[in-house]
């Protein structure tokens, strides 16, 4: 992996790979049969950075951008982006004039929601397209598959909707094999009876995130919704997590040795006095804290490491908001200035996650603005 040369004296980054974001877009486009995806960068592309991601993924030509809301469709429009949006949730009433203004694509989640974006559209002079979510076992919004005979006229007389797809949520796929199953069986079942109900062919038919692309297979849909994946994290059941090695992270986060000390046995380490020096030690101080995102838990367990001069090395005592200490007895090379990796190219952030007993998710979205984002 090269890297760009640092413009300024960063001490916190995260570098963020684009050909390792390609890739792993070309190996979801090939998973399916349609190839058709929907990137869903929610929440700044998940950490990484929305502008360098939405411009990068646009460029290879994907089908849609999931986002989380509206404040998110504006970022992706204000940037340029020509490709179309789709907003993942229910929307909130005071959201949905700029939706329909935009030609945005939202998941109806319930009546109320299809009869409001009807009758905005009516008021604009205009049709929307939207996507019908069906409720399979998440329970964040949409129609049970058992209320679908009883709402399918009801949609139809909105004559401003066109209804171009419909779209369902795995709840557990990367923890439940069987539960999963029953989704994708609810799911088939669902959209057969809506085509019926509504005597129409739906042109998109989504369900999987991640896991649910990677461990299963789904003839049925024809757009995959993959998140964490594109970023190069693969997640799923725990008997199959090793075979999908073909992904390659995009962010690595990295730090600088500020300070190196050889410190006598028995000093104690950082907040709380929680880690005491069994012997001489050479203790590297590392420009990185919970202020930056790297989670304060990460050593509740003393487990955690991070990567110096092609060895990882053990953290010690607890994370600061700025400053971590980090056991470099046996890094001959360590020096002020080393680069320390916290997760990325060689430290996978599922270790980070399992140390602060977390999610990989969650790791990515806390990395806070301090921590400059280095493109290439
Ligand atoms: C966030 C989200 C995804 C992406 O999930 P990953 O597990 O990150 O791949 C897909 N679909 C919906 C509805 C989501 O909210």
């Amino acid at each position: 992996m090269s890297e760009p040369p640092l413009s300024e004296p960063l001490r916190v980054w995260a570098h963020i790979d684009l050909a390792a974001l390609k890739h792993n877009l070309q190996s979801f486009k090939q998973q399916s049969a349609s190839g058709a995806v929907m990137a869903v960068i929610k929440a700044d592309a998940y950490g990484h950075g929305l502008a360098a991601v939405a411009h990068c993924l646009e460029s290879q030509q994907i089908d849609f951008f999931g986002v989380a809301h509206v404040a998110e469709a504006q970022a992706l429009t204000k940037l340029g982006i020509k490709t179309r949006i789709y907003l993942l949730g229910a929307t909130l009433p005071e959201e949905r004039a700029q939706i329909v203004e935009h030609g945005w694509t939202p998941c109806i989640c319930s009546l109320a929601e299809a009869e409001h974006f009807d009758a905005l559209a009516k008021e604009q002079g205009k049709q929307l397209k939207v996507h019908i979510a069906i409720d399979t076992g998440m329970g964040r919004g949409g129609f049970l598959p058992q209320q679908l005979v009883e709402v399918c006229p009801q949609l139809q007389s909105l004559e401003a909707l066109i209804y171009e797809g419909v779209a369902s949520h795995f709840c557990a796929s990367d923890e439940d094999e069987v539960f999963t199953h029953l989704q994708i069986e609810l799911f088939n079942t669902a959209v057969d009876t809506l085509k019926k109900q509504m005597n129409q062919d739906f042109e998109y038919l989504h369900l999987a995130n991640t896991a649910g692309i990677l461990d299963y297979d789904i003839p049925s849909c024809n757009l995959s919704r993959p998140g964490l994946g594109l970023y190069g994290i693969a997640v799923g059941l725990p008997k199959n997590i090793n075979n999908s090695t073909d992904l390659q992270p995009v962010m690595t986060l990295k730090s600088k040795i500020t300070l190196i000390r050889e410190l006598p046995k028995g000093t104690s380490l950082s907040y709380g006095r929680d880690y005491i020096t069994p012997h001489k030690m050479q203790v590297a101080t590392v420009g990185i804290g919970y202020g930056d995102g790297y989670p304060r838990a990460v050593n509740n367990n003393g487990q955690a490491q991070v990567f110096i001069e092609g060895q990882l090395c053990p953290v010690l005592g607890r994370v600061t908001m700025d400053q971590i200490l980090v056991d470099v007895s046996a890094v001959a090379q360590a020096k002020v200035g080393s680069q320390v990796e916290l997760f990325g190219a060689h430290l996978s952030v599922n270790k980070v996650a399992q140390w602060a007993q977390t999610i990989p998710w969650e790791i990515f979205t806390q990395i806070t603005p301090r921590v400059t984002r280095v493109v290439n």
